[in-house]
């Protein structure tokens, strides 16, 4: 499994992904580019657009549930890779979720 490298994450910040639930995890991904995301990972919404499979409790498919890592890391789509750490969004997810946060 791959696993997000932690020296990736500011250790000087409050906001820190280790001690979020992957809250951004539940957001609708759209694939804009190709960045070799399994075919089983992938849907098609009712535009004909790309997205990520998602399960029926909102979980990106390809989150690990145990770690809540995700398994693609390396693969992510570009969405994924864009999303910011410490950004508006970010906190507006966290925010929405602190009842599991662990
Ligand atoms: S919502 Fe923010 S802190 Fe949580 S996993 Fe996403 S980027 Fe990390
Ligand atoms: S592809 Fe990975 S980073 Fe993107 S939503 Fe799914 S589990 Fe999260």
């Amino acid at each position: 499994m791959t696993r997000i490298p932690l020296t990736q994450l500011p250790s000087d910040s409050a906001t820190s992904c280790s001690t979020c639930a992957a809250c951004c995890c539940q957001l609708e991904v759209m694939l804009i580019t190709d960045t070799g995301v399994p075919q089983r990972f992938i849907e098609t919404d009712d535009w004909g657009g790309e997205v990520m499979r998602r399960l029926d409790d909102g979980w990106c498919a390809a989150l690990d549930r145990d770690s809540m890592r995700c398994t693609i890391y390396e693969l992510r789509p570009l969405i994924c890779r864009e999303f910011e750490l410490g950004s508006p969004e970010c906190h507006d997810e966290r925010r929405g979720m602190v009842g599991i946060y662990r």
